[in-house]
């Protein structure tokens, strides 16, 4: 083909793949308009996900209506006249690309008023055509509309998830930004339903509230530090409040929300030793600095930025939040440390090798387990395997256990048990955690599973992305024996839990639920279905540091020898050690007749 110079229409369409990836993306760059506008109030409509509508609606300056046609030109911008401007941008738009690129790949209709003016003005962009403005009636501000998204690239159509992602993408961006700021009232229709509201006036602590609940929000601890030019604020989660993935953790620079992965590991490391493998914080910071001390532009969506010194930020965020976390963290209690004789380890002081083996023969290793374990360890950010993947069941012979006499229990953490052939030491909450997972699952089979109405139902909120997905997987939930119900916006009402569970805290079980839902993009249904399970029950079984009667540590060895897969638990790690007869001769040197 010979060179030739693309069409405006085409050249508008290719930028727009840039900015406008998805109805998250559209919603983003419209509130940015409106905060630039210095709007407090930002209404956002959508309907169905964003791809039929998406409107937002402020209260700011408006466009006079002179400018109306030029704000939907590309390049167009009043945020910047100078070169020099760009090292020194205060507001969250200037790239002057937004509308046009909207209005290339969809129906984009701008209305505005400035104030003292008789009338607003309405512009209809399609297409990447605008037709010419007319006035019509509206209030001070600006109100656009954006429907039938990617109607003209149906390959842009093809990328979009499913419409609970995308309507979760837009909760999470709203929740972002309200908490950014506090001064600005947020409203967020999805479908006709009211999915956030904040007052605007100003307190972050009620917006979190908003957001998370209040239970969570009542946990969060406040972070403020200054260095320099560059000052720190926001909330953090404490040590016992953690998630199962990074999602959790935002960071805004001057107002505008990055994703910067240097920041998010500094503030991890903040954490370092404090919280178990795989867990990670919540976070909202906020990061004020002289805007000559961060290039913004560096991504066409303004998502990532460059800071002239990076490794000093890092550092200020990693020791400011440190210093926060430690300040509240409370001493650890004794007894939920083991004793010293099982957290120093003899064999390695003296080099002799102890070789613990699970019990049975070399044949019954459980080799596949021992991989996972590694990859989990290399990969800490991946979750669990599936239990379908080692539930052991399949994959290799399930090895039973014999029977065993109870000595006791140790460290409140594990149970000595003793067996044919030497001692056993098992891990409670492992132990406890498969016998839950085997009986949820056979109870599902057989059609038994019963559940226990709460004499108090239990009334969770949860953030409005979370809820949009929770509201999307009732019936799973239903099939597990859990009785929950949209109970308001974001709310749910858990009138009823599994029987396998009663006693344990409702409202816990939800959140790790939809933890579980967030980590599954697209599931398989019945392989989700065992992961629910694995999750709930890793969450209700018996924690480590919980000193069990007699009667509870024998009937938990009782019931693990009914499993069919007693060795492990449903994440694939050991629940059991065994020291054989042979071994703990060879260690004590009784190599001779007994
Ligand atoms: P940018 O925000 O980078 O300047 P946009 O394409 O998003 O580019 O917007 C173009 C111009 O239109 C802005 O510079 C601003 O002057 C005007 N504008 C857009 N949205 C609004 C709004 N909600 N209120 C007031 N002015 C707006
Ligand atoms: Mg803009």
């Amino acid at each position: 083909m010979p060179i030739k110079i693309l069409s405006p229409e085409l050249a508008s369409q290719i930028a727009a793949g840039e900015v406008v990836e998805r109805p998250a993306s559209v919603v983003k760059e419209l509130v940015e308009n409106s905060l630039d506008a210095g709007a407090t109030s930002v209404t956002v409509t959508i309907e169905e996900a964003g791809r039929r509508v998406i409107e937002v609606a402020d209260d700011g300056s408006g466009i006079p209506s002179g400018e109306v046609a030029l704000a939907v030109e590309r390049h167009a911008t009043s945020k910047l006249a100078s070169a020099d401007d760009l090292f020194r941008i205060g507001t969250l738009g200037f790239r002057g690309e937004a509308l046009a690129s909207i209005g290339s790949v969809a129906r984009l209709t701008l209305t505005s008023r400035t104030d003292h003016v008789e009338a607003a003005t309405r512009i209809l962009v399609e297409g990447g055509i605008s037709a010419s403005p007319q006035p019509v009636g509206a209030p001070r501000g600006t109100v656009v509309r954006v429907e039938n998204l990617f109607y003209n690239v149906p390959a842009r159509l093809k990328f979009l998830k499913t419409d609970t992602t995308e309507r979760r993408r837009i909760d999470a961006l709203l929740t972002r930004y309200a908490l950014a700021y506090p001064d600005v009232r947020f409203k967020l229709i999805q479908d006709g339903q009211p999915k956030l509201q904040t007052s605007g006036n100003g307190d972050r602590r009620a917006i979190l509230a908003t957001l998370y609940g209040v239970d969570v929000a009542k946990q969060l601890l406040e972070v403020n530090a200054m260095e320099d030019d560059v000052k720190l604020s926001g909330f953090i989660s404490p040590t016992s409040l953690t998630r199962s993935n990074r999602s959790e953790i935002t960071f805004f620079i001057n107002g505008r929300w990055v994703q910067d992965i240097s920041l998010a590991t500094a503030l991890i490391q903040s954490y370092h030793t404090l919280l178990m493998v795989g867990r990670y914080p919540l976070a909202a910071i906020f990061l004020d600095l002289e805007p000559a001390s961060v290039d913004v532009n560096v991504h066409p969506t303004k998502a990532e930025v460059r800071f002239t010194d990076p490794q000093r930020m890092f550092s200020f965020v990693q020791r400011s939040v440190r210093k926060a976390i430690l300040a509240y963290t409370p001493v650890p209690q004794m007894g939920i440390t083991p004793p010293a004789l099982w957290t120093e380890r003899p064999s390695r002081q003296s080099g002799v090798d102890l070789s613990w083996q699970f019990a049975g023969d070399d044949s019954e290793q459980l080799p596949v387990n021992g991989n996972q374990e590694a990859a989990n360890q290399s990969q800490p950010d991946s979750q669990f395997p599936t239990p379908d993947s080692q539930s052991s069941d399949s994959q290799f012979p399930s090895i039973k256990m014999p029977l065993l006499r109870l000595v006791g229990q140790i460290g409140q953490v594990y149970i000595i048990a003793e067996g044919p052939d030497g001692l056993y030491l098992i891990d409670q909450h492992a132990a406890h955690e498969r016998v839950l997972f085997e009986r949820l699952l056979a109870q599902k089979e057989a059609n038994s599973l019963s559940s226990q109405n709460l004499l108090q139902p239990a009334v969770v909120q949860l953030p409005p992305a979370q809820a949009t997905l929770l509201e999307d997987q009732l019936d799973v939930l239903r099939n597990f024996g859990f009785e929950v119900e949209a109970f308001g916006p974001n709310t749910f009402q858990v009138r009823a839990i599994p029987t396998l569970f009663s006693g344990a805290d409702p409202a816990a079980a939800l959140r790790v639920l939809v933890e579980d839902f967030e980590d599954d993009e697209t599931p398989l249904q019945n392989k989700l279905e065992d992961r629910i399970a694995a999750r709930v029950c890793k969450r209700m079984a018996v924690k480590g540091g919980q000193t069990l009667s007699t009667a509870e540590q024998a009937s938990l060895l009782r019931d693990l020898e009914n499993c069919d897969s007693p060795r492990t638990c449903p994440h694939g790690r050991p629940t059991m050690i065994h020291l054989s007869v042979d071994m703990l001769e060879r260690q004590f040197g009784r190599t001779g007749p007994r």
